[in-house]
């Protein structure tokens, strides 16, 4: 596994080196990555091993969505959590909410062992956090799962209308990738306007499929890749004119945007320089490997890159209203929208103080965390 390097507050100048993730490790990477606690979660009967990682609580609880994935090894689960709780800490902050980043991880094939005792099981053991972390959805999950996690704990967002919840946040985060989009082709273009576009989107899940109903509203030749056959029938079926590229060949396609709406780190010393595009907006979260050295390849090739934990933030922006128990649909779309005036001010400081793109959007989440918070955290 590569080392993870982040590049500290461009005040500092300081680089640190995040070691792989090995079990002895762990302290050590906490520390560096400044962690609060990660929490594993084990019950032999219904075979769930989760991993819940607590990022940062200075701004409220920890909140972050539960991620089901077949992971190789404990090691990429725990690396992911570390990477995807730090993340959340980031959109919480820059997205204006009051809570801080977490993040949960089930090993295993969501397809073959997820089930009502599963869910039930792992409900419990955010319930035993006490409120410290809220979850809610993420990749391989659904708003049912989130209404068996609510049968144990009140700590759950994302749960069904029919429930007195908002239900799936994803099209909300669709809306706020689109809003992104929008801003990242303002920067690169002159226009925002996303019409004869060549966009190809990887991953025709949940995000996916709602930011491509965007798209093809607004006229953009819209491409779609994943790696399960039904997924992809469903978006075909759904918007015909949307057409089919290979999930391996994706990276090598000429094409006006890319927008990464599966796994992460499919930004990385391989694919950037392979890229044919003049936009990355996507969904999918912590798409750079590493982050700063992936950025400012980014850069280099003069790519815009609209940082993806900025432009994703629109479902934990849902999840948070129902949170805070007075939830508004026309609020949170309101809120989500300006997704599009921050993104072009973090394009635009980033260019005019000659740092990458999510660099600003990294100090601009830090401004806000250190202004508020007590504590002083730095990347
Ligand atoms: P999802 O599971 O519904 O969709 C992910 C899709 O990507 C699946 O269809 C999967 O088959 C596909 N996929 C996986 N690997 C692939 C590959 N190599 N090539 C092509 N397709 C591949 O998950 P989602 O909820 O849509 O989340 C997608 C991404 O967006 C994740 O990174 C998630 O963390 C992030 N995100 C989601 C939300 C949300 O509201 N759901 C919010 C913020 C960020």
């Amino acid at each position: 596994m590569p080392e993870i390097k982040i590049k500290c507050s461009e005040h500092t100048e300081m680089i640190e080196t995040i070691p792989q993730v090995k079990q002895p490790e762990i302290f050590h990477t906490m520390m560096t990555m400044e962690h609060e606690q990660l929490v594993f979660c084990s019950d032999q009967a219904t075979g769930l091993r989760a991993i819940i990682a607590i990022h940062n609580t200075v701004l409220g609880p920890a909140m972050g969505g539960t991620r089901m994935w077949n992971y190789q090894s404990e090691a990429e689960a725990i690396k992911d959590a570390l990477r995807l709780s730090r993340g959340m800490t980031l959109k919480n902050a820059i997205a204006g909410l009051n809570i801080g980043g977490g993040k949960a991880v089930i090993i295993g094939d969501a397809r073959k062992i997820k089930n009502e005792a599963f869910m039930r099981r792992f409900g419990k053991f955010v319930n035993s956090l006490n409120g410290k972390y809220w979850t809610a959805e993420d990749v391989n999950m659904s708003a049912r799962d989130m209404e068996y996690i609510r049968m144990e704990t009140p700590f759950v967002t994302g749960i069904p209308e029919s429930m007195g919840g908002s239900g799936d946040p994803s099209p909300v985060t669709g809306f706020g990738v689109y809003m992104g989009m929008k801003a990242a082709a303002k920067k690169a273009y002159g226009s925002d306007d996303l019409k004869g576009k060549k966009i190809i989107v990887q991953g025709a899940g949940n995000v996916g499929s709602y930011l491509i109903g965007y798209l093809i509203k607004e006229n953009a030749e819209v491409f779609v890749s994943d790696i399960f056959e039904d997924k992809i029938a469903a978006i075909t079926k759904a918007y015909p004119s949307v057409k089919v590229v290979d999930a391996s060949a994706i990276i090598d396609e000429k094409m006006d945007i890319y927008a990464p709406c599966a796994l992460g780190a499919t930004l990385n010393e391989n694919t950037i320089p392979r890229l044919k595009c003049a936009i990355v907006a996507g969904g999918a979260n912590n798409q750079l490997d590493v982050e700063d050295q992936d950025a400012q390849a980014l850069k280099d090739r003069g790519i815009v890159y609209a940082p993806d934990f900025l432009i994703n933030a629109g479902g934990i922006t849902n999840v948070f209203a129902e949170q805070q128990g007075n939830y508004n649909k026309a609020r949170v779309m309101e809120h989500t929208e300006r997704i599009y005036g921050v993104c072009l001010e973090v394009l635009n400081y980033a260019e005019q103080n000659g740092v990458t793109t999510h660099r600003a959007a990294v100090q601009l989440a830090m401004d806000r965390i250190n202004a508020i918070g007590k504590v002083k955290i730095s990347y």
